[in-house]
């Protein structure tokens, strides 16, 4: 009765310790030597009974009367309690004679303890906590209730005993209750905190840390502070929901179908942008649609975009001694504003094209040009220049070029051919070319070429017909000076004749002439969608004249560019190799080259970066190659020579040739500047940050500019990342060419048995065995180059020393596939490794299947399986002794990550053993987050994993 009248509904965050009434009996009266006056008392109140201590010594003096609870155990963290007493005083005016000696207030006292004395008491022990006075009296006749509620602080130990002291009142206890208060088990900010036991007065705001909801993460430790009363109050260190997540009602949930987020934040999910995939639920990133791209300044979180179709109604009139050509921007910008165009010229005499090199100017450049104009000088007389208009964008590198824009709806048109025309002429050989119309297909066209002799008699007429795969075609076993109609028609995908055909008549020439230029027409290889025009300048005089005549021809091609069959030509053929630097290239006078820093050391001497400003031409950043003084002639030839082989390629994947400084004492070489330096270098620095498909992008670029120089029939012989360059766009462009270089300049180059000096690692095991060096060892080296990309810029076999190397690739063991690496192009890799050289790819094949690869991104999805036995070794399985490690440190010295030794130790990983167990998520649990970072421990510890097994032989 006594408790449900009198106990308050408790409050949520109010824990009892003690709730007692009289009744109950747990409060003790106690004896204090004299006579205690305490004693329990029914009452009724209202109707109901209860009971009361009470005492009621009014009209005696020095009362001293004393009662205690039992033993109240404290919860560690309470130091701070709440005592409640509801109580009756009598009124002193009540007592007659008694207002002398009567009290109306009452002490309450506590003491400590460790643990419970029983029924001991000492007075002396507890101290006094306050003077309890009514709020109202109680008359004889009206029984009034007090509640009073006293904080006893800063209590440490185990638990504490209250005491009531009576002087000489009237009272009546009728409860006394005991609690602390907490701050409840709460959730804020996406972050969850423990219930908190309420500060005292000497912490009145608790510090609690708590930890993120599931799928949240912070920067800081989430905080939050518990008030005295228990309320939580300044949450700091929020948590926000990771990438792929967004908070609904104190959650992450994954973000729905079709939308993603980036970063963590707390922001919503987003639907995802113009031109991408939507993935599953909980994106982070919604990549390309086919066909579409991201620049590398363009935000991961944007919309993508496509190629730029070609610059359109190309047209040449000539000026005051010079050309000018103009154009319209593009149709389809794909989305883009950064549309720049660049120029490429050749020069034709007959069937035989060449790039028509540094000769020619152009104003304001050549490349770059945001408008859609350019004027050309310096060309000269008597010669067919064919001008390429290219349309760049941002994403024009990251699609490696020349892949046409897929997802563009396919032209419904039919293909048309529009014009037909003899390139070259013999008395046995006609050489054709033609154009079609549109120039951009969704597939190659083929072409049906059909021709017979003009005036066979037409009762036997006899027909040759021909399927050809290009818009050129070379007949040869013609009669001599005998008329031929040919008839050309473009064939749809499936074969069937499509769009209009072309009929010309065409004859052979009288007399037997020498026909010894080998023309081939080749797939263009070029960037971007392209134009071009072919133009016949007619010079009247040479230079200077300013009589001349406007281009007599001019017409466009198909989007098949005209590839002349170049061989490069060894410089050392020259007797004086002199005359071959200035065949091939220009000079420069000093004066126009300012050097400004230095970049680099070259065999020959420094390289640094500067400016080359040729009058009337625009400045553009160079590297200068210069030679050391203190040289000799045969020193400088060589240094030189790799000017003559340079100016001999023209090609966006090559690095191309300003020019050289020949005709002063400090002979330089002048190339196109490359901002991200050597490929190597740069993917260490960038460990991690690039995607697969921006990985294969570089390695296609790598892989044409490889394909040109194999067409050229030019061996590199030391093709590797290294030898690579990277410009701001991540171009990545083939370089140093020195003819002593694989001897010399290389710090790679080992002398072998044979005698030269070879980059074993990377070169083919003929070309180490008996220097066969061809386009297919260089094909392998493009494996290595494949692989040290996909490991952005891992060493080839690690540690291994090179005579291991050369033992296990005679023993068919082959590099395992990078952590990460789509399956893809890890057989591509296997296959430029193949041991019989005549089976390995050409480049010409890997171009066309990274293109592939680039077109479909899904085919990159499949990650090659990390299969230990297939590996010659991985990296840092034992020490360098071959032993096992011995320490997580000295193993993760070993893989250059001592950085991370403190975060091993500090998650108690502590021996091999444990670090054996660690799985991806718990490494990046233990604070490392650089992906590169990750990828290198979880890599090595399959290795170490595996080192029982990596003896077993890969079957090539
Ligand atoms: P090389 O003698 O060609 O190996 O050049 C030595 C170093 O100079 C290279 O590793 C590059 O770091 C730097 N270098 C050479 N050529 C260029 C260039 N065209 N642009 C930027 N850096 C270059």
């Amino acid at each position: 009765n006594y408790y449900s009248k009198f106990k308050r509904p408790l409050i949520k965050n109010v824990h009892q310790l003690f709730n007692r009434g009289v009744g109950s009996a747990v409060v003790h009266q106690v004896y204090t030597g004299g006579a205690n006056k305490w004693e329990v008392i029914q009452r009724t109140l209202n109707g109901s009974q209860f009971y009361t201590f009470s005492v009621c010594n009014v009209g005696e003096r020095e009362q001293d009367n004393w009662l205690r609870t039992t033993f109240i155990q404290r919860r560690p963290s309470a130091s701070r309690v709440f005592v409640e007493l509801q109580f009756i005083v009598r009124d002193c005016n009540s007592f007659d004679g008694a207002s002398l000696t009567c009290k109306e207030t009452f002490n309450l006292f506590t003491s400590e303890s460790d643990a419970d004395v029983g029924t001991t008491f000492r007075k002396g022990q507890f101290k006094k906590v306050a003077t309890i006075a009514p709020d109202e009296i109680t008359s004889k006749n009206e029984l009034r209730i007090n509640t009073e509620t006293k904080v006893v602080e800063n209590l440490s130990r185990k638990g504490f005993y209250l005491a009531f002291q009576d002087i000489g009142a009237c009272i009546a206890l009728l409860s006394v209750r005991v609690y602390y208060k907490t701050c409840p088990a709460t959730v804020k900010s996406l972050a969850s905190f423990p219930e908190t036991v309420a500060g005292g007065e000497n912490q009145a705001l608790r510090e609690v840390s708590g930890v993120c909801v599931e799928n949240a993460i912070s920067e800081e430790l989430p905080r939050i502070y518990c008030t005295v009363d228990g309320e939580w109050v300044v949450p700091v260190g929020q948590c926000q929901c990771k990438p792929g997540y967004e908070e609904v009602e104190d959650e992450c949930q994954e973000c729905k179908a079709g939308s993603f987020k980036a970063e963590a934040s707390g922001d919503k999910c987003t639907p995802c942008p113009a031109n991408t995939q939507e993935l599953d639920s909980g994106a982070v990133v919604c990549p390309c649609m086919d066909g579409f791209y991201r620049a590398p300044n363009d935000p991961p979180t944007g919309p993508c975009s496509g190629l730029p179709s070609a610059p359109r109604d190309l047209v040449a009139t000539t000026s005051a001694g010079k050309l000018l050509l103009t154009w319209s921007p593009p149709e389809d910008t794909g989305g883009r504003t950064d549309i720049t165009y660049s120029i490429e010229c050749q020069r034709c005499e007959g069937m035989v094209c060449q790039s028509c090199g540094e000769k020619i100017r152009y104003e304001p450049a050549g490349v770059g040009l945001t408008d859609t104009k350019v004027s050309v000088s310096e060309l000269d007389a008597h010669l067919n220049y064919t001008f390429t208009v290219e349309a760049h964008s941002g994403v024009t590198v990251l699609t490696s070029q020349a892949v046409p824009p897929a997802n563009r709806p396919p032209s419904t048109n039919p293909p048309k051919i529009t014009a037909m025309r003899v390139m070259e002429r013999s008395s046995t050989s006609l050489s054709l070319f033609w154009d079609v119309k549109p120039r951009v297909h969704p597939r190659p066209i083929r072409y049906e070429l059909t021709y017979r002799k003009k005036d066979d008699n037409l009762d036997v007429t006899t027909y040759t017909v021909l399927i050809l795969e290009k818009n050129s075609v070379q007949i040869k076993d013609l009669v001599p000076g005998t008329a031929y109609l040919f008839r050309v028609q473009a064939l749809s995908s499936d074969g069937s004749p499509g769009g209009s055909s072309m009929e010309e008549q065409f004859e052979t020439s009288e007399h037997l002439t020498q026909n010894n230029t080998a023309v081939i027409f080749g797939v263009a290889a070029g960037g971007a969608a392209m134009l071009f025009i072919v133009i016949v300048v007619l010079f009247l005089r040479r230079r200077n004249s300013h009589t001349r005549q406007g281009p007599e021809d001019t017409y466009f091609s198909s989007s098949e560019q005209l590839k002349p069959l170049k061989t490069y030509v060894d410089p050392h053929t020259y007797e004086d190799p002199n005359t071959a630097v200035l065949k091939f290239a220009t000079e420069i006078h000093p004066s126009h080259i300012t050097k400004q820093k230095v970049i680099g050391a070259g065999e020959f001497g420094e390289v640094y970066r500067g400016i080359l400003k040729v009058p009337g031409r625009k400045e553009v950043a160079v590297a200068i190659k210069t030679l050391k003084p203190g040289y000799t002639e045969k020193q400088r030839q060589d240094f030189l020579s790799e000017a003559s082989i340079m100016g001999q390629f023209s090609h966006q994947n090559i690095i191309r040739l300003e020019g050289v400084v020949t005709k002063f004492k400090h002979a330089m070489i002048v190339t196109e500047y490359m901002e991200n330096g050597a490929l190597d270098r740069y993917l260490r620095d960038h460990d991690g940050e690039f995607a697969s498909f921006q990985l294969v992008g570089m390695l296609r670029g790598i892989a044409a500019g490889m394909k040109y120089l194999s067409d050229m029939s030019y061996v590199h012989r030391d093709l590797a990342a290294r030898n690579i360059l990277v410009n701001n766009t991540l171009e990545c462009k083939v370089s140093d060419f020195g003819l002593s270089r694989v001897l010399e300049d290389d710090p790679e180059g080992t002398y072998t048995t044979s005698g030269g000096k070879i980059p074993i690692r990377w070169t083919a095991p003929e070309a180490i065995a008996y220097r066969k060096f061809t386009s297919a060892s260089d094909v392998w080296s493009f494996g290595i180059v494949m692989w040290e990309v996909m490991a952005f810029g891992e060493r080839p076999y690690w540690d291994m020393s090179n005579h291991e190397v050369m033992k296990a690739i005679n023993e068919a063991f082959r590099l395992p596939a990078p952590m990460d690496c789509p399956s893809a192009v890890y057989q591509l890799m296997l296959q430029c490794w193949l041991q019989d050289r005549s089976k390995r790819p050409r480049f010409g094949d890997i171009v066309s299947l990274l293109d592939k690869l680039l077109r479909s991104p899904d085919s990159l999805k499949t990650i090659a399986d990390f299969d230990p036995r297939i590996s010659i070794r991985l990296p840092s399985t034992s020490g360098s002794d071959g032993s096992p490690f011995r320490s997580v440190s000295e193993w993760l010295e070993s893989i250059k990550m001592s950085q991370y030794s403190e975060n091993f130790a500090c998650a108690g990983v502590v021996t091999m053993d444990q670090v054996l167990q660690m799985k991806n998520e718990d490494i990046k649990n233990i604070g490392v987050r650089l992906p590169g970072h990750l990828k290198r421990i979880a890599y090595s510890i399959l290795g170490l994993k595996d080192q029982t097994s990596t003896l077993s032989v890969f079957a090539v």
